[in-house]
């Protein structure tokens, strides 16, 4: 055997070593009340047998989630009645997950054709490519849907109320359809933040929700959400989740558990001042529809009354013929207050405009979807009276 080597100065640790490893401490037991951010790639294990031995070790990797993401994780599951919740880097991430957990080549999936935009879009593009089928709906289906059902179908979307017309739809009659079946229900619950319409309640076995809207709440992050009630579909969707490659940053996850804190009151003033102003809009000359589940004429709005406790920030409103298209423009691009953007659920009101979107209801160069935010109501008010006038040369 060789001579012991010596540490590089003598009998103390080089500084470059020190650098890596320290043999100072810090006190334990901080007791703060926000969560901490912990961060990590690598996760040591003390012995070799800890690798394969979960009990002692149940971090092995930082990609299956960190402390932080478990966190929210449970957070998120807790609030939505669900056994677990899985986090993803985006909501559209978490729909892409479920497609994936799913669907296999030869598959038929049922969604409707208000569904979110680049759900539609996965389904056309990256899905008919694999050989897998996505039939489109009418929201409004309800228990016919047993119809379209068939025996290669392996899942069934929801989303209510519609994305951009807020149609609401029965979902408790669509899934006892799906039951009958045996095929899945997943749910986008992003509107009702996992909180306005229990999806377990109503029958749902996959509830998602972009996090990026009302629980992160102040358009600074991204974040996703797949929510499961029995054992058997969290093992199921977990065994994806896993190949997928989809960990998600501790700060954003952070963010989202700040903002769970203050969802409650966040969402009780959305909705009142969202009220205030659609139910303003609503009498204004010009304005053919104000698309809010809340409103006796918007399509479903029974079954929201029904199976909803409340209404968020979300409508549309269509103008009438004697409105161009152009006019349509001129009037989004004359608001202040209401920036133009996509992403909703913030602080800030934003309004966005279709005219690429299909539906055989509503002329959609008319339509103008209004995210409300937490300015004055009385400030938005004025501020759409403004832009209206200034549309029709006034
Ligand atoms: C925004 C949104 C998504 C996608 O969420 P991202 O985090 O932006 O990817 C999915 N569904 C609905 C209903 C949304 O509004």
């Amino acid at each position: 055997m060789s001579a012991e080597p010596s540490s590089s100065e003598g009998s103390s640790r080089s500084w470059r070593t020190k650098l890596i490893h320290t043999e100072r401490t810090v006190p334990a037991g901080f007791k703060s009340l926000v969560p901490a951010v912990y961060r990590g790639s690598t996760t040591v294990f003390e012995r070799v047998a800890d690798l394969s031995d979960r009990t002692r070790q149940p971090y092995t990797y930082g990609l299956y989630g960190t402390p932080t993401a478990h966190e929210l994780g449970a957070r998120v599951a807790e609030i939505e009645n669900a056994l677990h919740s899985f986090v993803l880097p985006s909501g559209q991430a978490a729909i892409a997950l479920v497609y994936f957990t799913f669907c296999k080549s030869g598959s038929h999936v049922l969604a409707p054709k208000t569904a979110y935009g680049p759900n539609l879009e996965l389904a056309s593009d990256l899905l008919k490519g694999l050989g897998i089928e996505v039939e489109i709906y009418d929201p409004l289906i309800g228990r016919d849907i047993a119809g379209l059902i068939r025996d290669n179908t392996s899942l069934l979307w929801c989303e209510s109320p519609g994305s951009i017309t807020m149609e609401i739809q029965d979902v408790p009659a669509i899934t006892a359809a799906a039951h009958a079946r045996n095929v899945p229900v997943a749910l986008d619950n992003t509107y009702a933040a996992g909180v306005l319409f229990d999806a377990f309640a109503h029958g749902v076995d996959i509830s998602v929700q972009a996090l990026t809207k009302y629980i992160c709440g102040h358009s600074d992050a991204l974040l996703g959400t797949v929510s499961v009630n029995t054992e058997a579909l969290k093992r199921k969707v977990a065994a994806v989740y896993r190949l997928f490659g989809i960990g998600v940053s501790p700060e954003d996850c952070a963010l989202a558990l700040r903002g769970l804190q203050t969802l409650g009151v966040r969402l009780d003033a959305l909705q009142a001042a969202t009220l205030k102003v659609a139910g303003w809009l609503r009498e204004q000359p010009g304005i053919a529809r104000v698309l809010h589940p809340a409103f006796t004429d918007c399509a479903g709005h029974e079954i929201w009354k029904r199976d909803f406790t409340g209404s968020a920030s979300l409508f549309s409103i269509v103008f009438d013929e004697s409105w161009s298209p152009k006019q349509v423009i001129a009037f989004v691009d004359a608001l202040e207050y209401f920036k133009i953007g996509y992403s909703w659920g913030g602080v800030v009101s934003l309004s966005m405009v279709y005219p690429g979107a299909y539906r055989d209801e509503y002329d959609m160069s008319r339509l103008v979807r209004l995210n409300i935010g937490l300015e004055d109501p009385n400030d938005l008010i004025a501020d759409l009276w403004q832009a209206l006038r200034h549309a029709r040369g006034g």
